[in-house]
């Protein structure tokens, strides 16, 4: 894969440049290079197309560049990246991130998992993050040094690595047991050490025009409680009270597209009939996730 990398992107940046000098604005949503969806692409054509001005040279030329992205890297399959928290591989989270990895793969998609215990990843938000000097030794400011060293290219190697991971899929699933109405520490910290400012948001680019638009992200996740405890009228409240935080304050703050959750409700309560049915399920969806539509996520969703 690492072979491809460099002509793919080459390709690419020079196509969706060129498309976006000649198709932008008005409506464009070529922005985000290099990892532009082909829903994107199809768009743009249309819109290039359009155009009286541009011969059809020009045209043919400019669409060519950018398919060449798409055909070069195994005709358009999709990439995933699985981020992955449980420290027992045997575990049903475990059993659900490997039966995704099999069924994505069967479907011809690319897959990377991120196992963050496997990989002990280091989940505190640091000085060590970044690399040579700071911007404001006299006083350290996380948020800034992480900004201004990803300008810089002055991050972790770590960070970068998995900033890497990201840039190039088309869909961030989370995987998880739920802690404490949250997703656990690592994959929090993961998320404090990887969404920095400048790669996944930058004021006023966040929300619709977050940096990491055109992509999907899926929470994938199982309880202690069962559905019952998560209902309206359950102890615990309505699931999607606690899906806010982490859909929309996190996921769609950075302009990821949230689809909608997957949750195993208590399997460790459930008989064993039920648990493997939960691993059915999961892989009956998978099978269509690239025709699902993203949840509207609005407090509506949530809340009424
Ligand atoms: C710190 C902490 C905080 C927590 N906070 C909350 C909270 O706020 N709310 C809440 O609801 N819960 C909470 N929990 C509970 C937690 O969410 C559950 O324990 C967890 O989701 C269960 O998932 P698991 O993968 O660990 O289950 P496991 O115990 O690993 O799996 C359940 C069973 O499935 C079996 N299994 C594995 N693979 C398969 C397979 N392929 N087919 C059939 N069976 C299989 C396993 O062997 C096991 O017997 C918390 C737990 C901790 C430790």
């Amino acid at each position: 894969m690492s072979s491809t990398r460099p002509a793919r992107r080459s390709y690419q940046a020079a196509g969706l440049s060129a498309a976006r000098a000649c198709c932008s604005p008005p409506g464009c949503s070529l922005h985000a290079e290099p990892s532009s969806s082909i829903r994107d692409v199809q768009f743009c054509t249309v819109s290039i197309m359009k155009r009286k001005d541009v011969s059809l040279a020009t045209k043919m030329a400019l669409i060519h560049a950018m398919a060449v992205p798409i055909t070069i890297d195994g005709c358009g399959r999709k990439k995933v990246l699985i981020v992955y928290a449980h420290q027992e591989p045997k575990s049903l989270n475990g059993s659900l991130k490997t039966a995704a990895v099999k069924e994505l793969t069967k479907q011809g998609c690319s897959v990377t998992v991120s196992d963050l215990y496997g990989m002990q990843f280091e989940p505190r938000a640091t000085r060590k993050d970044i690399t040579g000097d700071l911007h404001n030794p006299e006083q350290f400011n996380y948020g800034v040094e992480s900004w201004e060293a990803y300008k810089n290219g002055r991050l972790s190697e770590d960070l970068i690595e998995e900033q890497r991971k990201v840039e190039e899929a088309d869909l961030v699933i989370f995987q998880f047991p739920l802690y404490w109405f949250s997703m656990p520490a690592i994959m929090k910290g993961w998320l404090d050490r990887v969404f920095v400012q400048g790669f996944a948001h930058n004021f006023p680019q966040c929300y619709e025009s977050g940096l990491l638009k055109n992509k999907l992200a899926l929470l994938s996740f199982t309880t202690g409680g069962d559905q019952g405890m998560y209902s309206d009228d359950g102890v615990s409240g309505n699931i999607r009270y606690l899906l806010w935080p982490m859909q929309h304050g996190i996921m769609h703050f950075c302009g990821l597209s949230i689809l909608a959750p997957h949750i195993c409700f208590a399997p460790e309560y459930a008989p064993e009939e039920e648990r493997a049915q939960m691993l059915t399920s999961w892989v009956e969806r998978l099978k269509t996730i690239w025709e699902e539509e993203p949840i509207d996520c609005t407090p509506e969703w949530y809340y009424k």
